[in-house]
């Protein structure tokens, strides 16, 4: 990608809705949607969008340190998801953005098929080093119209340019009633509200709602998720949880130092209290697909 993508309006509501002025970085805006309260960064990317996506997460040393917590994150969700759909319907499950395979593994051991896609080159390889069960590429055409039951998206759908491509595929490849199973950041958590709070008392000096291009490019709201309907999405599950604090603060060394401390000394805070009053900074999302 040569030059910054400008976006004026709402990926998923269409070009009638135009994007109000939420916040600034120090190089873009970001714009909310009037309609499904959506953000996004404008631009979207940057000409250091690939750079960007091989190195994102592939962030050894923190991701590799998690496996044994984070495999037991994705049992308790799957757990919960099969009391909602019974397995014997389960037949093909594609991960999107598979990683390095932990949640793959965790099918495994649910003795459900899963097979997995992923853009990133040394992820997909440290995947496969056991079995072969992901590919390099995104969610495209390789995949058959109907021939999956669940699509996972863990993390994900923040991180695309344009969303809506993405459910489209999915709606493609999932048979009429299949799933879509989406964790992504929320507005409608607390460390959301102090941002707001916070940008708004200085005059939009201070974003931290952690929108920018390149990174995570867009951030859902629950109004977000209620308009996918139009998409013949409907909810089944909501669920509000938080990002193991190991992790947030594993990615902090990359920071400044000065925002290392601030994230360090605040998130264990904020987190306490986000559980307490169920404004967790993440949503857990499952989706049924009518045809
Ligand atoms: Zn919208």
């Amino acid at each position: 990608m040569i030059n910054d993508q400008n976006q004026k309006y709402c990926d998923i509501c269409g070009e009638g809705f135009t994007g109000v002025f939420y916040g600034k970085g120090s190089r873009y805006k970001i714009l909310q949607c009037p309609k499904c309260e959506l953000l996004w960064s404008d631009p979207l990317t940057t000409q250091n969008f690939d750079k960007a996506i091989d190195s994102e997460y592939w962030a050894e040393d923190v991701y590799l340190k998690e496996e044994s917590f984070q495999k037991e994150r994705f049992r308790k969700q799957l757990a919960g998801i099969l009391k909602l759909i019974p397995d014997i319907k389960i037949k093909k499950i594609l991960d999107v953005g598979s990683g390095l395979g932990f949640f793959l593994d965790v099918c495994e051991e649910f003795g459900l098929q899963a097979e997995g896609c992923d853009i990133n080159h040394n992820a997909v390889e440290y995947c496969n080093k056991r079995k072969i069960r992901s590919r390099f590429g995104a969610l495209d055409n390789f995949y058959d119209q109907n021939s999956f039951d669940m699509i996972f998206a863990f993390n994900l759908i923040e991180h695309l340019p344009h969303p809506k491509e993405f459910l489209l595929e999915c709606k493609r490849i999932l048979r009429n009633e299949g799933s879509l199973i989406i964790e992504t950041p929320t507005q409608n958590s607390l460390i959301h509200k102090f941002a707001r709070l916070g940008d708004k008392l200085t005059g939009h000096r201070l974003n931290y709602y952690g929108v920018n291009p390149d990174g995570h490019i867009h951030k859902f709201s629950s109004k977000t998720f209620e308009i996918l309907k139009d998409l013949g999405f409907e909810i089944e599950l909501n669920e509000k949880i938080n990002s193991p604090i190991r992790e947030i603060i594993g990615k902090t060394s990359y920071l400044s130092t000065f925002n290392k401390y601030a994230v360090r000394f605040s998130i264990p805070l904020l987190w306490f209290l986000a559980d307490l009053f169920g404004m967790q900074n993440r949503v857990f999302v499952v989706l049924k697909l009518t045809k």
